[in-house]
């Protein structure tokens, strides 16, 4: 390249004081209001605020199950303890092995763990960041119980693979779909295809309530577990209270019902427009040099909870931090990669600090486990080199393509090409 093409490029980029790229702030969705309030009006007009036959848990499983024909339905406290349930209601015990992946929320594996089960992860593959089967199917073994598929960003894993594979080693499937509100696989929800369905509604998923959770289940054999594990053991379908087996309490409120079922009336709008926003911008960058966009597989609607961007750091001249500074000079928002290390790599895993230092199974001999020798090439090198964007419903048409001019432009600067 010659020094005049060099210099030329140098100067466009706005954070060597060139034009940005967008001039528009950043899109901020209206997450609540009228439909909410109403709805907590209507709530605090109650004698009570008792989860159990309250009006508001009704209207949410009621609502739940008209996007999520799932017959067993027990709204919780987050996310986390929907995981947890749902590893319960599946009979993890000590020693079990459960399969999932190292990116994620530990809302994950906590359940696992308190369960005495031991976490296994698969790696993923390096373009949709969802669990490879192929490497779930290599780590099963005789202690395999379940596998906790992940469908991270939204984006709908392989999840008929894994059935398949579930089905043949008779493994219970649970689907993470914390991520994942309204996203679709080949046209069936998410949550609908494995054993055991997960939700979180947390603050900053697609839906929220300030905190809480779901988990839901077609299936005889765990639907009836799932109020009880969320709730001291307690059967409240049949009016007893003998605790059979030792469970913690993890119930929903009807406050936290009541603007969780309200959220709901706006989810197929949100996910609608992510979705649509999300392909727009995957077209836009399909033929950058450099630049993978967030992959997802054919036929499945993802609900893009945020957008990964792949770029090619070989193919490029900067380090992920100049990459990134750049972009959010030209206007986007942006952060190197999601979460900092793989979860195996965490302090709580390196040191087998699970239960004040200890971690009883592995005394026991119930488990050799040794998260110090665990590594997924694939999942480090996304860590690595993965940069996130923050993704909402309130982008539109020009935020989208002024955010794909922007990476273009980034990308064009500092190509090897
Ligand atoms: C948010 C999240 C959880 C945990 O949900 P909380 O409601 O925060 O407990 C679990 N798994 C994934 C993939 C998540 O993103």
């Amino acid at each position: 390249m010659s020094a005049t093409i060099a210099a030329k490029k140098k100067e466009g980029l706005a954070i060597r004081g060139g034009k940005p790229a967008i001039t528009q702030p950043f899109p901020q969705p209206v997450r609540w209001g009228g439909i909410e309030k109403r709805q907590l009006d209507e709530m605090l007009e109650q004698k009570s605020l008792f989860y159990w036959n309250g009006p508001q848990t009704r209207l949410l499983v009621e609502r739940f199950q008209k996007l999520y024909p799932l017959k067993h339905v027990m709204p919780c406290s987050s996310g986390t303890a929907a995981l947890h349930i749902a590893v319960a209601a599946a009979g993890i015990g000590p020693g079990d092995e459960v399969i999932t992946t190292a990116i994620t929320d530990m809302g994950t594996v906590i359940g696992i763990l308190y369960q005495q089960g031991v976490p296994v992860f698969a790696d993923l593959e390096r373009y949709t960041c969802n669990p490879d089967p192929s490497d779930v199917q290599k780590k099963i073994t005789p202690r395999t119980k379940a596998i906790i598929a992940v469908h991270l960003m939204g984006n709908p894993c392989r999840i008929d693979e894994l059935r398949d594979l579930a089905d043949r080693h008779k493994l219970v499937l649970i689907e993470d779909c914390a991520q994942a509100w309204g996203a679709k696989f080949r046209g069936k929800p998410l949550g609908t295809v494995g054993d055991i369905a997960c939700f979180s509604l947390n603050d900053f998923k697609h839906i929220g309530c300030g905190d809480g959770g779901i988990v839901a289940s077609n299936d005889g054999r765990f639907g009836p577990v799932l109020q009880k594990f969320g709730d001291k053991a307690y059967d409240r379908v049949g009016g007893t209270r003998t605790p059979e087996f030792l469970a913690p309490n993890y119930r929903i409120t009807e406050p936290q019902s009541a603007v969780a079922a309200a959220q709901l009336t706006r989810l197929e709008g949100i996910v609608e427009k992510r979705s649509a926003m999300g392909f727009r911008l995957t077209s836009r960058l399909e033929d950058i040099h450099g630049i993978h966009p967030h992959e997802v597989n054919e036929g499945n609607r993802c609900s893009f909870w945020f957008y990964i961007l792949h770029p090619d750091f070989r193919a490029l001249s900067c380090s992920r931090k100049e990459f990134v500074e750049a972009l959010k000079a030209e206007g986007v928002p942006c952060s190197e990669g999601y979460i900092a290390m793989p979860l195996y790599k965490y302090p709580i895993f390196q040191k087998q600090n699970f239960f004040a230092g200890r971690w009883p199974i592995r005394e026991m001999g119930l488990t050799s486990m040794d998260y110090t020798k665990v590594s997924c090439a694939r999942t480090e090198e996304i860590i690595a080199n993965c940069v996130l964007m923050p993704f909402n419903e309130a982008m539109d048409e020009k935020w989208i393509d002024g955010t794909a001019e922007a990476i273009r432009k980034v990308a064009g600067h500092f190509s090897r090409e």
